[in-house]
């Protein structure tokens, strides 16, 4: 067994100005990423500039990271950053500008590569990124890990380099200007890290006490969650959000060790062909990988973890959270024959994957159109 998580992490309200001194002492000159709207709303971004004025630390800002974000983003913002004369990132946002950082801080680094060399098996350092979450899904503040939209292969891909954070500044507040649609799935997505990495040929006694004890804290607050996406009506509980906000960081721990397996990988279909959102496109497989994993003692103490009776009653709730995804069978018939060449994932799933088993997944877990 292993267990290595080089990022150091602070969980607080007010958590930035209380540590704008380890914030500014990263590098001479921040390069700001972040997506256009969200992180003016909810006062992140504001936050991190008064921290950086306070310090008397030059910034430059980026603010064009779309969801989901390319390969060709990246070398643009790069571009500015390099030409700014930044040498540390601070991401702020949900997965995609935090993964973004990731990547942007590789190239602003090794000048002397393009976009290509995220898929190639080339160890490469970066500049040094703190990462300030303000969904609470992907645990991207403490993952190494950048997911890329991969124009070429008309998908998404992890990149080959690794790059922890060196700082997570994690403040729950920002959470409260996110849809109620936008907390579901990325709460889903968080829950998806767990199963995935508990239920995962990688995982170790220590990456399953992450997942034990962060599915438990979900038995919390599954009921708010399901409240909230059926009545539409905000939630003002901040403890509610606190929670969110934990499970998803120790999520991100735990698949920082095994990484993600079969629904990460169908998800991206969904993602990238019918701009479903991350945690909703994962959150559609959830049941169904669960279901079909065959140790039933393992499978019952997840459920009661969760706080399921039965993968019945978790599959109602999937539903009831995230609303159905619709494919032809034309679809699923090429998603099915792409991942069964995707070996990252499949390598991770416990479990025998047939070509026959991924087509009934796919068709079990969505509703078919023709
Ligand atoms: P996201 O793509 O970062 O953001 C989704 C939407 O939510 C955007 O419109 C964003 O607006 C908005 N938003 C973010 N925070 C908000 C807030 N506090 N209030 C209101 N709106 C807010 O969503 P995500 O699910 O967090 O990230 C998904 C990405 O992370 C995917 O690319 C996925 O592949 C990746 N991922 C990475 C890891 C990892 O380990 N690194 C794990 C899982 C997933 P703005 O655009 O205006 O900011
Ligand atoms: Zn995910």
């Amino acid at each position: 067994m292993h267990f290595y998580l080089p990022t150091k992490i602070y969980s607080e309200h007010n958590c930035i100005q209380n540590h704008k001194t380890e914030l500014a002492s990263l590098g001479t000159k921040a390069l700001i990423v972040t997506g256009s709207h969200s992180s003016k709303k909810n006062g992140s971004l504001d936050h991190v500039m008064t921290a950086l004025h306070d310090m008397d630390k030059p910034y430059c800002l980026f603010d064009e990271i779309e969801e989901n974000p390319s390969v060709e983003l990246m070398v643009r913002a790069a571009e500015f950053g390099k030409k700014e004369g930044a040498d540390f990132i601070i991401g702020i946002g949900g997965g995609s500008p935090l993964d973004a950082s990731k990547a942007i801080a590789i190239l602003m680094k090794n000048p002397e590569y393009d976009g290509s060399v995220f898929y190639q098996k080339i160890e490469l350092d970066a500049y040094p990124v703190a990462a300030i979450p303000t969904t609470a899904g992907t645990g991207s503040e403490i993952t190494p890990y950048a997911i890329l939209t991969r124009h070429d292969k008309q998908t998404k891909q992890s990149i080959y380099q690794k790059v922890f954070p060196k700082l997570a500044l994690i403040d729950s507040q920002y959470l409260l200007t996110a849809s109620i649609q936008v907390r579901a799935n990325t709460a889903i997505d968080a829950l998806a890290h767990l199963l995935e990495s508990y239920v995962n040929c990688k995982a170790t006694d220590y990456s399953r006490m992450f997942c034990e004890y962060a599915l438990k804290l979900f038995s919390r607050i599954k009921d708010r969650l399901k409240e909230e996406a059926t009545t539409k009506i905000p939630s003002k509980d901040l403890d509610f959000y606190d929670t969110l906000m934990t499970i998803s960081t120790i999520a991100g721990m735990t698949i920082s060790h095994t990484g993600t397996s079969l629904p990460h990988g169908m998800s991206y279909f969904l993602t990238y062909h019918h701009n479903i959102p991350h945690g909703k496109a994962v959150g559609t497989f959830l049941g169904s990988y669960l279901e079909h994993y065959k140790e039933e003692s393992t499978k019952t103490l997840l459920l009661s973890l969760m706080g399921f009776e039965s993968i019945k009653d978790f599959k109602q709730f999937l539903h009831n959270v995230l609303s159905t995804v619709s494919l032809t069978t034309d679809e699923i018939n090429t998603y099915s024959d792409n991942m069964m060449e995707n070996t990252a994932k499949l390598t991770n799933c416990p479990y025998p994957i047939t070509k026959g088993l991924m087509q009934k997944m796919f068709l079990e877990s969505v509703e078919i159109i023709n």
